[in-house]
């Protein structure tokens, strides 16, 4: 079993906990938090050991105050783990993989709010998991990245894509966000045409560079991200075999309009109607109805939970970077069988 470290324990970071603990070959040696509130509480009370993430005195006594149990800092554990999961805000897991995890010689998974070049390589299951084979850094891509990933994979096995024309409807905050907006506005964010989502594909496929432009904005939402793709193919591709090979990709589910899953708030009803916890989502989620073809062009619509959908590929990263699985279709399916993934 080798020892997984999760440094940040936010949206992502308790989803990747819970993860690491249902796999066979991984266990968590521990997880932290910067201050003792209602989250550090119930990690503990799942019986995760937790430690606080900045290595300083008082930061530390304010959760012995808390009575809070609390094994030590981050330094008091880091050489003991295999890997970290880095799942600090935005620019810290950089700030971390600087000051922490390379002084101490420990291989770390860096989420999608770090940059691309701040690592050695970048991470889809489908798409990069040879490439990151033993590798020491890594970044798991951002939830947008693994959306288009997955089903540019698809749409490359059976047919090869001249170009990918992508707009992003992104939701603006997580479910538990009380700080950020907007509450009343459509907003293009980032406000420029190519936005960052085609480079940041790219940093996955790099055969892709030059081929794919995205725009985004950001809309009053928090449930799930919802993309439009127009993709141009170098061959006519039936609409079926479209769907079969949408259909044989794992990790990547068919709604239909006609039972019901009209919008994004139908899709995370179904999540929490079948039990799932946090009403996660991880599978990529395509409406049946919206995959057309014209000629040599694709369209289609899908819709990605934010703080579920790299979890699995987070699992998939740790086995790849350990060495754990060669094979990265044993590996996704093992982490799919734990995570109960359709
Ligand atoms: P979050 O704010 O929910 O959680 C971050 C956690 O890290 C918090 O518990 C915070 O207290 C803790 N933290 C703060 N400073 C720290 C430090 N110095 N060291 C360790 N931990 C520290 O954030 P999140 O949504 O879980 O995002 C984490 C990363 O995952 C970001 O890079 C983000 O871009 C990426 N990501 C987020 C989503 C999403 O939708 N939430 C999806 C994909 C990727």
């Amino acid at each position: 079993m080798v020892k997984v470290l999760i440094n940040g324990y936010g949206s992502i970071g308790k989803r990747v906990a819970d993860a690491v603990s249902k796999q066979k070959d991984m266990e968590v040696l521990g997880v932290t938090k910067t201050k003792p509130d209602f989250e550090a509480r119930l990690a503990v009370e799942k019986g995760y050991k937790l430690y606080c993430a900045i290595p300083d005195k008082e930061r530390l006594k304010a959760f012995e105050d808390a009575g809070i149990d609390v094994e030590g800092t981050i330094l008091d554990v880091i050489e003991e783990a295999d890997i970290v999961v880095d799942a600090a805000p935005k620019k810290i897991g950089k700030q971390n993989l600087e000051s922490i995890y390379k002084p101490h010689k420990v291989k770390a998974i860096l989420q999608g709010g770090e940059k691309a070049n701040d690592v050695e390589d970048n991470f889809n299951a489908l798409w990069s998991y040879e490439r990151c084979f033993g590798k020491d850094y890594v970044r798991v891509v951002s939830c947008n990245t693994t959306g288009l990933c997955r089903i540019l994979y698809a749409i490359n096995s059976v047919v090869e894509i001249n170009k990918a024309r992508i707009v992003l409807v992104r939701r603006a905050v997580d479910p538990n966000d009380d700080k950020n907006g907007p509450v009343n506005a459509i907003k293009p964010n980032p406000v420029v045409v190519p936005s960052h989502h085609g480079p940041d594909v790219v940093s996955v496929i790099p055969e892709f560079e030059g081929k794919i432009i995205t725009s985004a904005v950001i809309v009053p939402t928090t449930l799930m991200h919802m993309h439009t793709l127009m993709v141009e193919v170098n061959n006519n591709i039936s609409r079926e075999k479209l769907l079969e090979a949408i259909k044989e990709t794992p990790r990547i589910k068919l709604f239909k309009a006609e039972e019901g899953f009209e919008s994004t708030a139908k899709i995370i009803e179904y999540a929490r109607d079948i039990g799932r916890l946090r009403y996660d989502l991880p599978e990529l989620a395509v409406w049946e109805e919206s995959v057309n073809v014209l000629e040599n062009e694709i369209f289609l619509m899908q819709a990605v939970h934010q703080e579920s959908i790299v979890i699995p590929e987070n699992i998939d990263c740790i086995r790849a970077m350990l060495e754990l699985e060669s094979d990265k279709f044993k590996s996704i399916d093992k982490t799919n069988k734990a995570l109960g993934i359709e």
